[in-house]
């Protein structure tokens, strides 16, 4: 189960591959963020929990399944609140349009549930838009004996074993491991916790300004850049993917 089919995204042999983090880098919120506020132990508690993750006090698999499981609305309703309240980062699309015309394969990357980020990327970008990403995330089953539709009756299915839930390293590495010649530039966008099993494997990591992910790479000394929104993501991505720069050059720019 956690061992994705092969190298879905080098069917069309691509020199650059965008791996990104759903909630909160694709969205402008992130939709587990908001479902735990208001539906379920609240933001004081949650940011506690997320605290105990980023420094190491106790494991995102464990912080996250505490969280959702404070969620007692049933699926669907969870799924509508969402559409009504989430909003798609104001570059994407055009970054994502920008990213199909230029072989540019875009893999999603997220701790968050299949059903919840199909519903809200085919309500965002369109359906069939959304078809063209790959998403690799965790999943969504019932509880022992009840219906994800009836309240309480659904919790996250982790997609592998590790304290991460999903361990994104385990996606990007098969990419980082090809031999030169073969293997793409890797870039890698995210915003917060569920981005530290993915934080170190890329040529370039993208970490939202003012959240999380920064915090954590400044305490590891993970290289990283940041970005507001996909607007500046792609400008960058852009001039490294022309040759007008390349990634250490973006690098040696950083403050
Ligand atoms: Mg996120």
């Amino acid at each position: 189960m956690s061992t994705p089919s092969p190298l879905p995204a080098l069917k069309t042999s691509p020199k650059f591959i965008f791996f990104t983090d759903f909630d909160g880098t694709i969205t402008q919120q992130d939709s587990n963020d908001f479902l735990v506020n208001t539906y379920g132990l609240g933001p004081t508690r949650r940011k506690e929990l997320f605290q105990d993750v980023l420094f190491g006090r106790t494991s995102f698999r464990d912080a996250f399944k505490t969280m959702l499981d404070s969620v007692q609305l049933p699926l669907d309703q969870c799924i509508s609140a969402l559409l009504q309240n989430i909003s798609l980062d104001e570059g994407f699309k055009e970054f994502y349009e920008w990213a199909r015309a230029n072989n540019v394969p875009v893999v999603v990357l997220s701790g968050g549930m299949e059903p919840l980020i199909r519903a809200l990327l085919g309500h965002l970008l369109g359906v069939e838009e959304g078809r063209g990403l790959v998403i690799m995330s965790n999943g969504v089953k019932a509880r022992e004996g009840m219906e994800v539709g009836e309240e309480g009756g659904w919790e996250i299915e982790y997609r592998d074993e590790s304290a991460f839930g999903h361990d994104k390293s385990r996606q990007i590495r098969p990419y980082a491991e090809l031999p030169d010649g073969k293997r793409p530039v890797l870039f890698y966008a995210g915003d917060g916790v569920s981005d530290l099993s993915a934080a170190r494997e890329t040529d370039l990591l993208f970490a939202k300004a003012g959240h999380d992910l920064v915090t954590y790479c400044q305490n590891e000394k993970v290289p990283f850049t940041t970005f507001q929104n996909f607007n500046e993501i792609l400008e960058t991505v852009k001039s490294i993917v022309s040759g007008e720069t390349d990634v250490a050059e973006v690098m040696k720019n950083q403050i």
